[in-house]
C-alpha cells in the first residue's frame, strides 16, 4: 500500500534490535486517516470473505482494528496479555514471547466472545517472528472460530514469521512489506 509505505519512509525510524519505530503515526500517536485508509484496503481484499469478528492483541493492534471494524461493520476483540493465571471466568488461553521486551505472556480471551460460529480476521501492526500471530491463531484453534485471514499493517519479510503463518494455510496480507532495513535509515520494501 503506497500510502503506508511512503509513511514509513518518511517518518519511520530504524533502532538497533531490528526494531523499526513508528511511533509517531502508528504506535503512539496514532494517524487514525492513514489508518481509514488501512481499514477500507483490508476490507477491499476481504470483501465476500464473511468476516463476523476481528480479533486482535493489546495493546498496539486495538486502535487500528477498531478503525478497520468500521469497513466491515463487526466487533473487535482483543486478546488480553496478562502475567498472572488467576482471572476470573472462563477462558481461552495460549502464551506468547514478546518480539521487543522479550518476556512470554499468557493471552487470554473470554470464552463469551469467540466460539465456533466465528469468522475471524486477525489484525496486527506488524510481523516479525510470527509469535503474536501465532498466538492469536492459537486462541481461534481453541475456540473452534473459522480464520479467513490476516491482516498485517507491516511485515518485516526478511523475518520468518510471514513464512511460518502462510505454512499454517493462513493468507496474511501485510499493507507493507519490508525487504531491508538498515540502522542508517534505509529501507527497501518488496
Ligand atoms: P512477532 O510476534 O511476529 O515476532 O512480532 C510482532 C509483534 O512484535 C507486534 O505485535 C509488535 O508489537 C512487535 N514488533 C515486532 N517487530 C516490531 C518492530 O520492528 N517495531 C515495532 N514497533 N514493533 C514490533
Amino acid at each position: 500500500m503506497q500510502l503506508l509505505e511512503d509513511r514509513i519512509r518518511k517518518d519511520g525510524i530504524v533502532k538497533e534490535g531490528d526494531v523499526l519505530k513508528v511511533d509517531s503515526f502508528l504506535n503512539h500517536q496514532m494517524d487514525v486517516s492513514l489508518f481509514e485508509a488501512m481499514g477500507r484496503e483490508w476490507k477491499r481484499l476481504f470483501d465476500g470473505c464473511g468476516v463476523n469478528k476481528i480479533l486482535t492483541i493489546e495493546a498496539s493492534g486495538i486502535g487500528m482494528a477498531c478503525i478497520a471494524a468500521q469497513s466491515f461493520h463487526c466487533p473487535v476483540v482483543f486478546a488480553k496479555k496478562t502475567e498472572t493465571k488467576n482471572i476470573a471466568g472462563e477462558v481461552y488461553r495460549t502464551q506468547v514471547r514478546s518480539y521487543t521486551h522479550g518476556r512470554i505472556y499468557d493471552v487470554i480471551v473470554s470464552k463469551d466472545y469467540l466460539g465456533p460460529g466465528d469468522r475471524l480476521l486477525l489484525i496486527d501492526d506488524f510481523l516479525a517472528n510470527g509469535a503474536a500471530l501465532s498466538g492469536l491463531l492459537d486462541l481461534a484453534m481453541l475456540a473452534g472460530a473459522t480464520v479467513v485471514g490476516a491482516g498485517i499493517a507491516i511485515e518485516k519479510a526478511y523475518q520468518p514469521g510471514g513464512e511460518l503463518i502462510r505454512s499454517r494455510g493462513v493468507r496474511v496480507e501485510s499493507l507493507a512489506r519490508i525487504k531491508s532495513m538498515s540502522e542508517d535509515g534505509d529501507i527497501e520494501f518488496c
